[in-house]
């Protein structure tokens, strides 16, 4: 018997999660995520599959986030005719998600071609519209946290809640004689793991005695002070106010799911208190306003003693759905509050609120998620000085300001105890999705106090270990890989590139007069001519 595990994403990069197995038997994929941030990785999401979608037997989902599920929709399209297991919380927010990242991308693409086709340059197919999204619905399976499942012939599977989103889980899988005499192979893959406490959600929870444990590395470098729902809401509070004294608008770039409905809650709280001044708050996402709904209905596994339909009904609180809605915000002045996804500010109606007041000082745009490298988000937190939104280049003089309390992952300690509660862990340990900072303030972490140095890895992208041996073998696949690990490793020159075109904007834009800047384009002439 052999078990093949190949690293098809989340593989020293945070985001694409998507890991295949293979036995003689059967082809089972888990998570099939999208890429986002740097240029080269999202191109992954336009290429072919590693493998042939028609060839997989199922599919095993963590969560519904995006950077887990958002190529589903391509998979089903491109072939694949299994099931896709998921909880129901999953399922019910996959079946808004979905369809709205098709409808994300019908329209970049759109705006892309229209770029495009003013500079006489080829037009663009999304990756999936839509009707591929509304069509791959049709592919869920609920299944119960918990609960053995019988996926394929020879492997069987059991969801465990992960504290991380609603429905979200870490998966347990037997491979039945793949293991040692008499013994399946056991393996835990831990999808995104909460932190220990949170407002909505339950603590996370997984069985021990493992061969093999997948962990997510997110903040795997980051010591969070603890968190309590007071300290959470102080530290919002005088965010609130500063923006407030500013007197402009209060951006908060949000995840459309629970994120969102967190801050919501915190800050209509603090508005009944008089903590922070009574403000209009404008929940401009229609994706967010349905997940809302979703909450609503999974209202008893949601943890904590919170009033949903009380808070929604909130005179403060406006949905604004339609894009005529929308753009009607633009038109206020003054201090009000937008939160509109997405969390990283690489898609959705947050790009438009960015574009009207990121150039003012009197804006404050308040991160409160992780921002993967390359992603605009990143390079607000970065501290660049301008930023190119849909093709325009806008300067950055707003008050940018980050808190991590609303974070849905655990930090550096909560993921060591997590992996330390799932020994023993017999062969090896995979540490995935996470930068390369993370993946070292994590491994550095626990190796040798919770595990032994030698059965740490981190994988790279495209990476196939033999898995039924003693010891994971790495496996030769280097004609198989989409990039080189290089490639994955290092950050985009994309990024490196637009980053000095901005730099070089702004030193001419400083210079005294026209001779300094002579001296600046003589100079760069100089450096580039030293290359040959
Ligand atoms: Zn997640």
């Amino acid at each position: 018997m052999t078990v093949t595990l190949r690293f098809c994403g989340a593989a020293r990069t945070v985001t694409g999660s998507s890991f295949l197995f293979e036995t003689q038997q059967a082809r089972l994929l888990v998570d099939c995520g999208l890429f986002q941030g740097p240029k080269t990785l999202k191109e992954l999401n336009y290429g072919p599959f590693p493998f042939r979608p028609a060839d997989l037997g199922a599919v095993l989902l963590t969560h519904a986030h995006i950077d887990h599920s958002g190529l589903l929709p391509k998979l089903v399209r491109e072939g694949f005719e299994g099931r896709i297991f998921a909880t129901r919380g999953t399922i019910d927010l996959c079946s808004y998600m979905l369809p709205d990242a098709g409808g994300i991308q019908e329209s970049e693409v759109e705006a892309l071609n229209r770029r495009n086709s003013a500079r006489g340059r080829a037009s663009v197919a999304p990756i999936y519209d839509k009707a591929d999204a509304v069509a791959a619905l049709t592919s869920f399976q609920p299944v119960e946290y918990e609960q053995w499942l019988d996926v394929l012939p020879g492997i069987r599977a059991r969801y465990w809640n992960a504290g991380h989103l609603l429905g979200s889980a870490s998966i347990e899988i037997e491979f039945l004689d793949g293991g040692a005499a008499d013994r399946p192979l056991r393996l835990l893959v831990s999808g995104d793991i909460g932190p220990d406490s949170k407002l909505l959600e339950n603590s996370p929870a997984a069985p021990m005695n493992f061969d093999y444990v997948l962990c997510e590395s997110t903040y795997g470098d980051l010591d969070r002070p603890a968190i309590s729902a007071q300290s959470r809401r102080q530290h919002l509070a005088i965010e609130v106010r500063d923006a407030y004294a500013l007197g402009g608008a209060l951006l908060i770039p949000a995840f459309a799911v629970e994120r969102t409905q967190e801050l919501i809650v915190d800050l209509l709280e603090l508005m009944q208190r008089g903590e922070i001044p009574t403000a209009p708050i404008f929940l401009d996402s229609p994706l967010a306003i349905r997940a809302t709904e979703v909450f609503r209905q999974h209202a008893e596994e949601i943890a904590g003693d919170i009033d949903l339909a009380g808070i929604l009904r909130s005179p403060h609180l406006r949905f604004t759905e339609t894009v005529n809605e929308s753009k009607a915000i633009e038109k206020l002045t003054g201090f009000h509050i937008i939160v509109a996804a997405s969390g990283m500010c690489d898609a959705g109606r947050i790009r438009h609120h960015l574009k009207n007041w990121l150039w003012n000082r009197k804006a404050t745009v308040l991160l409160v998620g992780f921002q993967a490298r390359g992603t605009l988000g990143r390079f607000l937190v970065d501290g660049v000085k301008a930023v190119r939104i849909q093709g325009e280049e806008i300067k950055v003089a707003a008050r940018i300001r980050r808190i991590d309390e609303y974070s849905g992952h655990a930090d550096g300690p909560e993921l060591a105890r997590w992996i330390a509660a799932r020994r023993p862990i017999h062969r090896g340990l995979f540490l995935v999705h996470g930068e390369e900072d993370a993946l070292t303030g994590l491994s550095e972490r626990i190796s040798e106090r919770i595990l032994p140095e030698a059965q740490i890895f981190r994988p790279i992208l495209d990476d196939v270990y033999e898995l039924a041996t003693p010891t994971p073998t790495l496996l030769d696949v280097s004609r198989r890989r989409r990039l080189s690990p290089e490639a994955v490793v290092s950050l985009d020159w994309h990024n490196d590139m637009s980053k000095l075109i901005l730099d070089i904007n702004d030193e001419m834009e400083q210079a005294a007069d026209d001779r300094a800047r002579g001296v600046i384009i003589r100079r760069l002439r100089r450096a580039l001519e030293d290359r040959h």
